[in-house]
């Protein structure tokens, strides 16, 4: 390639891309208007605590971040969330609601806790229940927002109080302009399989299962993810301006 690269911003995109084109034998320039590296990520200690001041984790099933850690040497400080234990809360009408357990994201698969939720009516728990008898489509679907897919699934309260304040938490992005295919890749693709999600992603997880490789939701670094700026800080260091 000719001439020079120029990358604006130093949080977790710009860094991955000055590591890529580093390893490609690119030098580039990278601007960051802050003083630090990283974004909104960033670490920081507090009495032998890892406190995240942003993000916090990232989704095992995209393979990418897993893949940049295993690069930079980090595998070893992979650690996997409690699904067990995690309680996700949702405002809703002024109070604090828990969301049913068995969620993968968005995407109900235990029934038990669905029907106790507080968190959903009864059509939506319906709708919930009629989604798994879905077809896949005859033809493709085309590239649709997260809402206008998780309403044509569940219906608009499975976007107001599941997809909304999950992927507000994950891409900090509106679910009616976010495309399905960009941020659930994989949903789409339970669709075009198996039409129905919760059907597909129970059938993948007994997949997962038998062959001995069952995923946590979310993993992220034993002490935080500022370790991973601070190992492409290094990698690049020298060959990026
Ligand atoms: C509170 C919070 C929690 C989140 N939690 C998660 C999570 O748990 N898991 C997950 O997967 N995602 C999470 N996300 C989303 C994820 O953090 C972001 O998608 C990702 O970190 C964005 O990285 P980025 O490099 O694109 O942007 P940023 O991290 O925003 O970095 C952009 C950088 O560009 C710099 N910059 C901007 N304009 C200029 C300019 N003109 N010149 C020079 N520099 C400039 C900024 O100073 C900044 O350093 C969370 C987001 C937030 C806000």
């Amino acid at each position: 390639m000719s001439g020079r690269v120029a990358i604006v911003g130093g949080g977790i995109s710009g860094l991955s891309a000055a590591y890529y084109l580093v390893k490609a034998g690119i030098h580039p320039v990278l601007y960051e208007r802050e003083p630090r590296l990283g974004g909104v990520i960033l670490t920081e200690r507090l009495e032998g605590c890892v406190l995240e001041a942003g993000p916090d984790s990232f989704l095992a099933a995209k393979p990418q971040a897993l893949e940049l850690i295993r690069e930079l040497g980090l595998e070893s400080g992979v650690i996997a969330s409690n699904d067990h234990l995690r309680v996700t809360y949702v405002v809703k009408n002024g109070r604090l609601v828990a969301l049913p357990d068995g969620l993968m994201l968005m995407v109900p698969t235990r029934l038990r806790p669905l029907i106790l939720s507080r968190l959903l009516g009864w059509p939506t728990k319906l709708r919930m229940g009629w989604e798994w008898f879905r077809r896949p489509r005859a033809e493709p679907a085309p590239d649709r927002s997260v809402a206008e897919f998780i309403r044509d699934h569940y219906g608009q309260e499975a976007v107001d109080y599941l997809a909304e304040p999950l992927l507000a938490g994950v891409y900090g992005g509106d679910p009616e302009r976010l495309s399905v295919s960009s941020v659930l890749t994989r949903f789409a693709e339970l669709e075009a399989q198996y039409g129905s999600l919760t059907r597909g992603v129970l059938a993948e997880r007994k997949k997962a299962r038998r062959a001995g490789r069952a995923q946590p939701l979310f993993q992220t670094l034993k002490d935080g993810l500022g370790q991973l700026i601070s190992a492409l800080e290094a990698a690049i260091a020298g060959r990026c301006e």
